[in-house]
C-alpha cells in the first residue's frame, strides 16, 4: 500500500514545498489536511478528487482546511455519485461548513446529501470505523486551536499509520502511536538550525522524541517551514539524534510505501 506526499511544507508554501498533505492509497482511499491548493495537488499527484472516499483534517488552521470547499465544489460539478467523509475537529466542523457555503452559496445541497461530517473529540480520546474497514483512534494535541492527532489502521491491507497534526512536543500522541508502522510528524523548526520555535509546532529533534517513545518503526517529518529547504541532511540528523529507527525528509510527490 502507498502514501502520495502531495505537499511537505507548512502554512507558507515555497516554489518547491507546498502545504503539508499527504494521500493514502487503500481500497478506499483517503485524503490527510486539505489546504488551499489542493486541487492543484491532487491534479499533478494524477490522483482524481472523486476517488478520495475519506478526508480527514486535523484542525481548521486556513493550510490545513482551505481546499474542502474547492475539494467539494469538484464534486459537485463532476456531479460526484460517490460519497465523502469528512472528519474534522468537533468545533470546526460548522466552521469548515460555514467557510465553504460563503465561498461558494451553492454548495449547501451537495454537503447535506453528499457529505457526511464527523466531529472528532478534542478533550479526549476516540476510536470509530471510517469507509473501508477502517479504523481511527484520535488524541488531542498541542496546538493553538484544537487539533487531532490520528492513529489510523487499514484493516484489509494490514497496515497503519499515525498522523500528528500541528502540535509541539505532546506525549498524547505518542501513546496514540503506540507501535505505529509509520509515523508522520509536525517538523516545523530545527533545534539546530534555529529557525524559530515553539507556538504549537514541533522541531525534528521533538519529533524524534516522540517517535521514540511511541516505538515507530518509522518516522517522516513533514510540515518543514521553507526556511529547512536544503538543509534535509541536517533536519534527518537531528530527529536520528532521538530515534533509532529510519528517518524520512519526503519530498513533494513522492511516494512512501507503507
Ligand atoms: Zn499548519
Ligand atoms: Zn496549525
Amino acid at each position: 500500500m502507498k502514501l502520495t506526499i502531495l505537499g511537505s511544507g507548512a502554512a507558507l508554501p515555497s516554489a518547491r514545498h507546498n502545504n503539508c498533505s499527504f494521500v493514502a492509497h487503500s481500497a478506499q482511499p483517503i485524503l490527510f489536511e486539505c489546504g488551499p491548493s489542493i486541487l492543484y495537488q491532487l491534479a499533478v499527484a494524477g490522483i482524481s478528487p472523486e476517488s478520495i472516499r475519506t478526508v480527514i483534517v486535523s484542525h481548521i488552521h486556513g493550510d490545513h482546511s482551505l481546499g474542502l470547499p474547492m475539494l467539494l465544489v469538484s464534486g459537485q460539478i463532476a456531479q460526484r455519485e460517490r460519497p465523502l467523509t469528512i472528519c474534522l475537529p468537533s468545533s470546526a466542523v460548522d466552521q469548515a461548513k460555514r467557510v465553504c457555503t460563503t465561498v461558494y452559496p451553492g454548495l449547501e445541497r451537495f454537503m447535506t446529501s453528499k457529505v457526511q461530517w464527523i466531529g472528532l473529540p478534542e478533550k479526549d480520546s476516540a476510536s470509530l470505523m471510517l469507509p473501508g474497514k477502517t479504523r481511527v483512534t484520535t488524541a488531542p494535541a498541542h496546538h493553538p486551536v484544537p487539533v487531532v492527532s490520528s492513529h489510523v489502521s487499514f484493516e484489509p491491507e494490514g497496515r497503519d499509520l499515525t498522523f500528528s497534526g500541528d502540535t509541539a512536543f505532546c506525549e498524547a500522541v505518542a501513546r496514540n502511536a503506540e507501535g505505529t508502522g509509520l509515523l508522520l510528524h509536525d517538523s516545523n523548526w530545527s533545534d539546530k538550525l534555529k529557525n524559530g520555535s515553539g507556538h504549537g509546532h514541533s522541531s525534528a529533534a521533538d519529533a524524534g522524541r516522540v517517535a521514540s517513545l511511541a516505538r515507530a518503526k518509522r518516522l517522516a517529518l513533514v510540515h518543514r517551514a521553507a526556511e529547512l529547504e536544503g538543509h534535509e541532511p541536517d533536519v534527518r540528523s537531528e530527529a536520528a539524534g532521538q530515534f533509532s529507527g529510519d528517518v524520512l525528509v519526503p519530498g513533494d510527490f513522492s511516494t512512501i510505501d507503507l
